[in-house]
């Protein structure tokens, strides 16, 4: 069976812990490969290369650095079918779908690539008499990123590509369940450039990050994934002195007004709420429909829901793939065993797929949920749409800023006005306007508010620039000897 390794030294190694994970094909049920924990030893081995990589790839020109970028951009574009692929394989989701995770990762390859720019200081000429002052923003050393299954190249691209060309190096520990993509990410870094040690890449789990968080030798954490771990991975790092960005779970709400088109605000609810079978931190997974709004919104979901064809991957015609394990579409399906007074009107464990040996579930519908239900409480993180029913956009705001999680929500009207009004009372990081699936491009900035992120700098685009670098400012006088005296005073500008 294929062994996925790590990468460390700019090249492939193999794991010595025997501590073997299976990686399951979703489509199949069966196990493709196995990827072989890291030990203590092993991480502390990634982390000591990317220490020894620090002051050569930071002494790089920022061209050069920027150069690295361009150059990875074109090997990434010109592999795009072999990784997409790869992710579909290990991931489950379409190609399609993998493919369009892709493009979104070039985007942060691509903002990257403009970094000379990006990290330009300020200068204040004669701040006082003979003095100017400016400030530079330097990398922190080595960095660490920690990232989910659910985008398995995107989110570490979201991390490297401003954490490497800001003159950081890095060490990954992508997610068990999908390993294999983060190593041909690396081979192309080696490929455009990178030197040896700039980038690692630890397999395994919580023993590997266990080491990440406590390590003096690594700088910053970003992490993306499920809340829980994100608010314990924030707390043991910030104790060990580190800068953390923690990227938690979310319950994205798409408030319905009764203006809204309802066609188009079906596609998008089906859209947002089954693609990638519901497993993306952005899916939409509450639908609030505001008054006369609910009852033609739910028929037109319904009916929607019959036409998507769900397959493996293999199947150039599937819409929505399996779910990531078995343990988790068990999970998934869970919900719909006992959904209290709320109404399923799909009920996806129905459809044949749902009983073969892959972790196929069918979409699922489930109208009047109650907000102590656990169908609304929960991360549910499969493709299970939940509507809540409110009379007024009063309650439906009110239910969204009450909600724990704060990552995406978006509004579906023909009314600007009450847009700009949901926009300005929101408490939610993303926020779409008619747009399902708010993901800022890669030149903004990405996170939510209150449960999905602890940390205050959102990841990737200037904020991730900012998260990686930090600033200094310089004082300079350049005086004439002959006018120098003694001054016991403080400094003072004028
Ligand atoms: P997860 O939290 O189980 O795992 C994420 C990473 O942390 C993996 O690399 C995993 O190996 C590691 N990990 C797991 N448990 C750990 C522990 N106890 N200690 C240390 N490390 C641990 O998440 P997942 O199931 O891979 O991904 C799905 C979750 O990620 C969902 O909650 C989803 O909302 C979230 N997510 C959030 C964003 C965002 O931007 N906010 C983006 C994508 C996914």
């Amino acid at each position: 069976m294929r062994e996925i390794k790590h990468w460390l030294d700019g090249t492939a190694v193999d794991g010595t812990s025997g501590r073997r994970l299976p990686v399951w094909d979703p489509a199949t049920g069966e196990q493709q490969a196995y990827v072989v924990a890291a030990t203590a030893a092993e991480t502390e081995r990634a982390v000591a290369s990317a220490k020894r990589a620090f002051p050569g790839w930071r002494a790089a020109s920022l061209s050069r650095r920027a150069e690295v970028m361009f150059r990875f951009r074109e090997l990434v574009d010109a592999n795009r079918k072999e990784i997409a692929s790869l992710v579909s394989a290990e991931h489950g989701k379409t190609v399609a779908d993998a493919a369009g995770e892709l493009a979104r990762g070039l985007e942060n390859v691509e903002f990257a690539a403009g970094a000379p720019h990006l990290l330009k200081g300020g200068y204040s000429e004669q701040a006082s008499t003979g003095v100017d002052v400016y400030s530079i923003r330097q990398p922190l050393g080595v960095v660490a990123g920690i990232t989910p299954f659910n985008f398995p190249a995107m989110v570490p691209m979201w991390m490297f590509c401003n954490a490497l060309v800001s003159g950081n190096t890095f060490v990954l520990k992508p997610s068990e369940k999908d390993p294999s993509v983060s190593l041909m990410l690396a081979d192309l870094l080696r490929q455009a450039g990178l030197p040896d040690g700039a980038f690692n890449v630890v397999q395994g789990d919580r023993e590997a990050v266990d080491v990440l968080l406590v390590h003096p030798d690594v700088q910053a954490v970003s992490f993306v994934g499920s809340t829980p771990v994100a608010k314990s991975i924030y707390r043991t790092a910030t104790e060990h002195g580190k800068r953390v960005q923690a990227l938690g779970g979310a319950k994205n709400h798409m408030v319905v007004l009764p203006d809204a088109d309802i066609g188009s605000a079906a596609d998008a609810a089906v859209s947002a709420g089954y693609g990638s079978a519901g497993e993306r931190c952005m899916a939409v997974s509450v639908v609030v429909a505001v008054g006369a709004s609910a009852d033609p919104l739910v028929e037109a979901i319904r009916e929607r829901i019959g036409r998507i064809a769900v397959g493996p991957a293999s199947d150039p015609s599937a819409e929505m793939g399996p779910l990531i394990s078995r343990e988790h579409r068990d999970r998934v399906a869970g919900y719909l065993a006992d959904p209290g007074p709320a109404e399923i009107v799909v009920d996806g464990r129905a459809a044949p797929i749902s009983d073969g040996p892959g972790f196929f579930l069918g979409a699922s519908l489930v109208d009047r949920v109650t907000a102590d239900s656990p169908l609304y409480t929960d991360e549910i993180f499969g493709p299970v749409l939940s509507v809540v029913r409110v009379d007024t956009y009063e309650q439906a705001l009110e239910l969204v800023n009450s909600n724990e999680y704060g990552n995406g929500t978006a509004i579906f009207t023909r009314d600007g006005g009450a847009a700009r009004q949901f926009q300005y009372d929101v408490v939610c990081g993303m926020v779409g306007v008619n747009v399902p699936v708010p993901v800022p491009v890669a030149y903004y900035s990405f996170g939510g508010w209150k449960s999905s992120l602890f940390g205050d700098l959102h990841m990737y685009g200037p904020e991730g620039l900012q998260f990686y670098t930090r600033s200094k400012v310089v004082t300079s006088r350049w005086p004439d000897p002959a006018t120098s005296e003694v001054d016991l005073g403080f400094p003072k500008v004028r």
